[in-house]
């Protein structure tokens, strides 16, 4: 399978994803922490870990402060982390009650490609615990 090197690139003219490398783990399963940077402040962070079996992806909460949120910064990342994996599904865990509507608006966007956590689609991986 192909190992992906560290990412860090521009999202926006002032704003940084750097995304770590991609390492092969056991029953190809990787695990990728990222972190969005205003200039030389981090404003946000995520993860999120990949099943290669299964082509499914499932996604930690994404976080930003406060005044980096509603700002289309969230949807910057999740299209630069799409990219790298092209044809895999994602299945969404939220956790803050806030982020349901973005999420909602996400699934509008891209029929059938992000799952909610207890869709059985994407419960069918035995390897994402
Ligand atoms: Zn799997």
């Amino acid at each position: 399978m192909p190992i992906t090197p560290r990412i860090d690139e521009m999202l926006t003219e002032t704003v940084r994803l750097i995304v770590d490398a991609e390492k092969c783990d056991r029953d190809q399963m990787t695990f990728r922490p990222f972190e969005i940077y205003r200039g030389n402040t981090q404003i946000g962070s995520g993860d999120y870990t990949t099943c290669h079996t299964c082509r499914l992806v499932e996604l930690g909460e994404i976080g930003f402060i406060e005044p980096e949120q509603r700002r289309g910064l969230g949807t910057r990342t999740l299209l630069r982390l799409r990219a790298l994996l092209p044809g895999y599904h994602w299945i969404l865990t939220p956790t803050k009650a806030g982020s349901a509507p973005f999420w909602h608006r996400m699934q509008r966007a891209y029929p059938d490609e992000y799952y909610d956590g207890r869709d059985p689609r994407g419960r069918r991986c035995r390897h994402i615990i």
